[in-house]
Formats: structure tokens, sequence, C-alpha cells
């Protein structure tokens, strides 16, 4: 029970029932031999129909704040793939390598061949050997577990089901008043797509992390500087971010936590045993929920699903490693070439005004702020979603100045609407709210039908389409396209589904999850004292 305390451990859990579901590799026995990075690959199998890459590169732009152009990064980035995917025997795979506008460490692999890296492994990584291998690691999914990424996608209506339920659970319980019932429910979408994003199972990381050790070995990179530098800073990001949860959680829940684990004791002593167990998972959904909440680029992900045995891999990485020892003591790591890129002054003035950009989203009442925000929305990031929405809230939290007509800040996200390389989807979904805050809803549905001319085929965006149909006409409406989301976009049907409840249906909705929630602690109650 002790282990359901960590912040950290509740999603776990549930990514654990969801993985048990879908199968998945189980780890290597310990005492196997490790395997020689001089043996072969396994071979490639064959794709009769690759997924389209650009329908995939679109729907990334319809999460968080969508991707980061950026022309000699990518260029770069995309060099290093071409050189992975011809060392592996596949130089005319398809796919390409995207730079995610987060500010976390996260990474992911799509069933189209798309690598997906978050911005700071640009700014972070110590050598080309780095990135290579973070790069080799998620083209290890794309080679080894294509099937995988296509069933983790079909799995993200369960995992989501389990986390409205478990955070329908939380809100009885902890009765986290700060939020509207379309927040929470967009909260639970949010993990759960995270979780379902993450769902390999530990054999098939190590499969990931071999691969990769396999093809840099190939092409002369350095082990120190590459595999386990990498997982080096996954471990300790990951460290870190659950030390600030944990932090955060004692802040935000404090003496709420409090009461209800003394409500749980209460409930035990009335013969409830499940009470106390009940208690702790209420306390760690709700924190997780009211983290995300605080911070719009939150990465409560990276702690809760991707990787989250990293120590465990750096263990293993090693003792393949070991095998080598002597060939790899003389390799160094490429620097140089990742130093340059830097340098350069389009990349060092990008890297910089992100930094100051999500600087001033966590924080956009800070004194210097429109004087930073200024500089944030500069040059090679004029028209990036980043920058502008930091711009956004920057004036938003800032009285009107001056004299007639307040200037609505809203105005700004255009500039990215308006650029093709750079659209992110929660810029027009920012823009039509900040009509309907207005109650202007002629305008808001402008803007979102300007963004489905751009969406149309982004199954993430297809929920805010929906709900926003319901607000500005009605709910039949949204109903309909509730089902014109669901018909075109399979693994979306839930969500398209949700999206077309009116605030009542949404009220029962809950009502139904919440005794689903109950369902689902009983099951772990279970678990927990059959272990
Ligand atoms: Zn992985």
């Amino acid at each position: 029970v002790r282990a359901l305390i960590a912040a950290a451990a509740l999603p776990a859990l549930l990514a654990g029932c969801v993985t048990l579901s879908v199968g998945g590799g189980s780890a290597p026995p310990a005492a196997a031999p490790a395997p020689s990075l001089d043996a072969p690959l396994p071979p490639p199998v064959a794709r009769p129909v690759w997924p389209d890459p650009v329908e995939d590169e679109t729907n990334n732009r319809a999460r968080g704040f969508g991707l980061v152009h950026s022309a000699p990064a990518l260029d770069y980035l995309n060099g290093l793939y071409a050189r992975l995917k011809a060392a592996a025997g596949v130089p005319e795979w398809p796919g390409r390598v995207y730079l995610i506008a987060s500010d976390g460490l996260d990474a992911h692999a799509s069933a189209a061949g798309n690598v997906y890296l978050a911005l700071p492994w640009l700014k972070q990584a110590d050598s080309e050997d780095e990135l290579a291998a973070l790069i080799a690691h998620e083209f290890g999914h794309v080679y080894l577990h294509y099937h995988r990424l296509d069933s983790v996608v079909v799995d993200a209506d369960y995992s989501m089901s389990l986390l409205q339920a478990g955070m329908a659970l939380a809100r009885r319980e902890a009765a986290s008043r700060r939020w509207g019932q379309a927040d929470s429910v967009q909260a639970a979408y949010a993990l759960g797509m995270n979780f379902a994003a993450n769902l390999y199972g530990r054999g098939e990381e190590y499969a990931a992390d071999e691969f990769a050790l396999k093809l840099l070995h190939r092409l002369g990179y350095s082990y120190d500087g590459g595999v386990k530098a990498m997982l080096e800073r996954i471990d300790s990001r990951e460290a870190a971010l659950a030390e600030r949860l944990r932090q955060r959680r004692e802040a935000l829940l404090g003496q709420r936590s409090e009461a209800i684990r003394a409500k749980g004791r209460q409930d035990q002593t009335k013969g409830e045993l499940l009470a106390p167990v009940t208690a702790e998972i209420s306390v760690g959904i709700t924190s997780l929920i009211s983290s995300l909440s605080d911070s719009i680029s939150d990465s409560v992900s990276e702690v809760a699903g991707d990787h989250p045995r990293t120590a465990d891999r750096l263990e293993r990485v090693a003792l393949v490693a070991e095998r080598h020892e002597a060939e790899l003591a003389l390799r160094r790591p490429a620097d140089e070439p990742l130093q340059r890129l830097r340098a350069r002054e389009e990349v060092r003035r990008l890297l910089e005004n992100y930094q100051l950009a999500f600087d001033l989203i966590a924080d956009p009442a800070a004194a210097d702020g429109p004087a930073k925000a200024q500089r944030a929305v500069s040059g090679p990031t004029a028209r990036h979603a980043v920058p502008l929405f930091a711009a956004y809230m920057v004036q938003q939290s800032r009285p009107a100045s001056g004299r007639g007509q307040a200037r609505d800040p809203a105005q700004l996200l255009e500039l990215n609407m308006a650029s093709e390389s750079d659209r992110a989807w929660i810029v027009f979904r920012e823009r039509a709210d900040a009509y309907l805050r207005s109650h202007d809803r002629r305008r808001a549905r402008g803007v979102v039908e300007l963004g489905l001319q751009h969406f149309a085929r982004a199954e993430e965006a297809w929920p805010d389409v929906v709900q926003r149909y319901g607000i500005v006409e009605d709910w039949n409406t949204a109903k309909q396209w509730g089902r014109d989301c669901a018909a075109r976009f399979e693994r979306m049907r839930s969500r398209c589904e949700m999206a077309a409840l009116s605030p009542d249906e949404m009220r029962e909705r809950e009502r139904q999850a919440q005794q689903k929630g109950e369902d689902l602690a009983n099951r772990l109650k279970r678990r927990v004292e059959r272990n």
C-alpha cells in the first residue's frame, strides 16, 4: 500500500493494467548473456502500407504546442536519421525527425516512421552521439515494434476510460473545486493520451536500446557519449520531476490531502479495508491533475509513462558495452557538429527565445514580462506558437492600458494561424475561445472553420471542434460532428462522443464514471491484498 503513496506510482499502476491488457514484451531473463554489438539486426518486417507521414505530422501539430520549425536544426537531425536508416539497411524507409514544442525531454515514434523529439534535447545534448542514440532508440520502435505502434493507438480509448474513472473518484473525495467539468475531462484525456503513447513493455525498451547500441556501434559513435549519456539525461530528469511533483503535491493539497487520509483511517476503523487505498489513489490523481492545470506544458507524462525504469535500462546497456570495452574505450564523442549547429545565429536565437517563452508561460506576470515577450517573438520565432502564446499570456495578465477600447491580446495569435510552417492547433482553439469569452460566437465559429481547413485530417483537433460546435450552435449539431469524427477516426470514437455531450449529459456521465472509479479502486484493492 505504501507504494501507492508516491504520486508517480499510481499512473505506473494504471499503465501497468493497460500494458497487461495488450500483452507486450517481457524482460529477458537476467541470466541471459549480453548480446554482441556485432551481431546482425533482426531482418526488417515488410510494410505493405505506410500511414501517411504528412497526416501524422499534422496530427502532431494538433498536440500540445505543436512542432518547432527550424530548417537548419531539422536538416541536421534528418541527416542523422538518414545515416541510421542506411546503417540498418533500410535507407528507403519513409519518416522524418521533428522537434516537439515542449520544454520536457519527451520523444516518441509513430507508425508512419516519424520520430518526434522535444526541443530541449537539441539544447542539452552534449554531443551528436547522444542525439543519434535518441533517434536510433525511437527508430528502433519503428523498426522492431511496428505492430505495437498501431495497437498502442487502438488502446488509447481503454486507458482513457480507466483514467476518467479514476479521476471521477478523485473528484468525489478530494473535491477539487478549482476545476470546471470540461477542464477535468480534458485533463483526463491528456493524461490518457500520454499513457497510451507510452505503453511499450520493458522488453521492448531493452530491444530498442540494444538496436540503438548496434546502430551507433556500426557508425563509429561512442558508448559513453551516446546511449549511456542519453539514458542518464532521462534518468536525472525523471528524478528531478518526481521530486518537483512531490513538492507541488504537498503544496497544493496540503491540508486537504491530510483530511482525505484522515477520512480513510476513519473508514478503516469502520471495517472498510479499502479506504486507505482509495484515499491515496484520490490524492495521487488529484495532484496529477492539479499539476497539469497549473502549467500547460507540465511534464507529468514523463514521470508517469515513458521509460519508467531508466536505471534498469542503464544497467542493461552497460552489460552489453562491457563486452566491447577495449574497442569502445578508443571512441570519442563527436561534439563539434552539434556545437557548430547551435552556434548558428538562427538556431542560437531560436533556443534562447523558446527558453524566454517557456519561462513566461510559467510566470506571465513577471516584472520584465513585456520586454521578454517582445524578445521571444522576434527573429526566427516571430510566428511560432509558444512565443506568441507566451506574449499573449503576458498581455492578458496585465490590465489594459491606454485610452479608448482595450486591445484584444488574442490578436497576437493570428500571426501563427497565418504561418504555413508554424501553425499549431492550440492557437486556433485559444483564438476561438477568446471570442467565445467575449460572446462573439460568429467570429469564434469563423476561427474553428478556418482551423479545420488546415487540421481536418488531424484527429487530435476534432474533439475540440465538436465541443465548440456545441457551444456556438447547439448540442445536436455537436453530435452530428461527433458522429462524423468517430466515422473518420476509428480510434477517436469515445473522445468524439464525449466532446458532443451537453453540460447536463456530462454531469450524468461523471456520475457513471464515479461508479466505475469505485469498481477500479476495488480491483486495485484486491490486487494489493493478493501481493
Ligand atoms: Zn522507447
